[in-house]
């Protein structure tokens, strides 16, 4: 599903004409494909339109960078606005806990991982600020989760309300706060019941809890596997209820977080937490660009095309291609290559940030293959004379013991860099003779 996706776009931004501003058409071209993949990551209807429309404006007659392609520039320009929209106000995870007791409501449907989320947030609250947590189950009607809870705060150093049988969820959220301010607590946190649908008698229940504890942060715990579902759940609860935030669970499965963009588009309400697993640490503050690089599922291009924009120099590398079609492809534009290497982060670096490329980042990092090899490639370079680097095929056995011995290197590593510098040269010149459609003049778009 990602792959498709992200060939699909690619096939599309392959085919955009290079021109000095990206044009009406080359954009219109881009976002369709866009909204077909915000629609498949489960991005509502309305929100989609609306979105593609705002991107719309923005995009056309942007001036387009050399160093990117203006699919590419689509591409960031599409994820900036995803950002834009998926950025509420002020820090996401910083709860209001300052006056303690402070009451935090956990509202939810069963199942959306509310009682984990629950003690995964305590648990935060007391690892990172050091809060004395107290932590209660409403949920009256299924003993199990109550005693899920318990288990759960025992394993985690989390004191529970101890459970008496026959209590109301407003009797218990009374002996909660009771308890927090007896008992010196910073923080009570209130795990309510939750059903399989959204009930009226359920959505009262909250209600009436909310209006005993008043609390300083009403969260909702939705599934993000779930997509449009989530949203309407979202909606209700936030008219009903009133929610000051959302949390989205399972964003560690394979769901498209396009639920995220359409829960904040429709509900207004920020998104604080992902969860990211059932383990008691398995929860992040949510971070809109994550998001934001799964919806377009293109592996982190953005980052590619912001480091390309800083790094490369657009002429110096037009003047060098030009050279290397033409088959001059010396040991100075070797050296170039790998110094913006190095600067775009290194070989581990920029096959991370290509889509599909993760695993075989790691692969080179494992194999032990990094940065120093570059430096290494660049010294043996630096160590060559001018006349060498502009003719290496003069070099001789006699230079080439001199070269290694001055970059503090082996023959058989200066051997292998002019083998590599030769097939370099060759594919160039390959490509060169492509001529106008060559893939090398493509990829200085
Ligand atoms: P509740 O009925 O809403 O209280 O849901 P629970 O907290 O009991 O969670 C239901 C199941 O989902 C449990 O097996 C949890 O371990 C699991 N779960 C909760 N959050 C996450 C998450 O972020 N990722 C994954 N993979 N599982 C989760």
């Amino acid at each position: 599903m990602f792959e498709n996706l992200s060939e699909r776009l690619s096939g599309v931004f392959d085919r955009l004409t290079k021109q000095g501003a990206l044009s009406d058409e080359d954009v219109k071209t881009a976002l369709r494909e866009v909204r077909v993949a915000l629609l498949e990551a489960d991005v509502s209807l309305p929100v989609a339109r609306d979105f593609i429309k705002k991107v719309q404006d923005q995009a056309t007659g942007q001036a387009v960078t050399k160093s990117v392609t203006p699919g590419q520039q689509v591409v960031k320009i599409v994820h900036d606005a995803l950002i834009d929209v998926l950025t509420g106000e002020g820090d996401p995870g910083k709860l209001k806990i300052d006056n303690p007791p402070a009451p935090i409501l956990m509202v939810g449907l069963q199942g959306s991982g509310k009682t984990t989320t629950t003690a995964k947030l305590a648990k935060r609250m007391k690892d990172r600020e050091g809060k004395r947590v107290l932590m209660a189950s409403l949920d009256t009607n299924r003993p199990a989760a109550m005693e899920q809870l318990a288990i759960l705060g025992n394993q985690i150093g989390v004191d529970t309300l101890p459970i008496v049988k026959g209590e109301t969820p407003v009797q218990i959220a009374k002996r909660a706060k009771t308890q927090a301010s007896l008992g010196g607590y910073d923080v009570y946190m209130l795990d309510t019941a939750g059903r399989l649908h959204i009930d009226a008698e359920l959505i009262q229940q909250a209600a009436e809890v909310r209006d005993v504890a008043n609390p300083r942060e009403t969260l909702l715990v939705v599934d993000g596997l779930t997509g449009q579902d989530a949203v309407n759940v979202a909606t209700e609860f936030d008219d009903k209820i009133g929610v000051t935030g959302v949390v989205l669970t399972r964003m560690d499965g394979d769901g498209r977080g396009g639920a995220a963009l359409s829960m904040r588009a429709v509900t207004g309400k920020p998104i604080r937490f992902v969860g990211l697993g059932e383990k008691m640490d398995a929860i992040e503050t949510f971070e809109p660009d994550r998001i934001a690089g799964r919806i377009l599922g293109m592996g982190d291009i953005v980052s590619l095309v912001e480091k390309a924009q800083e790094t490369i120099e657009a002429e110096q590398a037009e003047k060098m291609m030009k050279r290397m079609m033409k088959g001059q492809f010396n040991m100075n534009d070797l050296k170039m290559q790998l110094e913006q290497m190095i600067q775009m982060g290194g070989m581990q670096g920029m096959m991370g940030m290509m889509p599909g490329m993760k695993k075989m980042a790691k692969q080179v990092e494992d194999a032990g293959f990094d940065d120093k090899i570059l430096k290494q490639q660049i010294a043996l370079v630096q160590s060559m004379t001018k006349k060498e680097r502009a003719n290496p095929q003069i070099l001789q056995a006699s230079r080439k013991k001199r070269i290694a011995a001055g970059a503090g290197m082996q023959v058989s590593d200066l051997n292998k860099l002019l083998k590599m510098h030769r097939q370099m040269g060759d594919m160039m010149k390959k490509m060169g003779k492509m001529g106008k459609g060559g893939m090398l003049k493509q990829a200085m778009k």
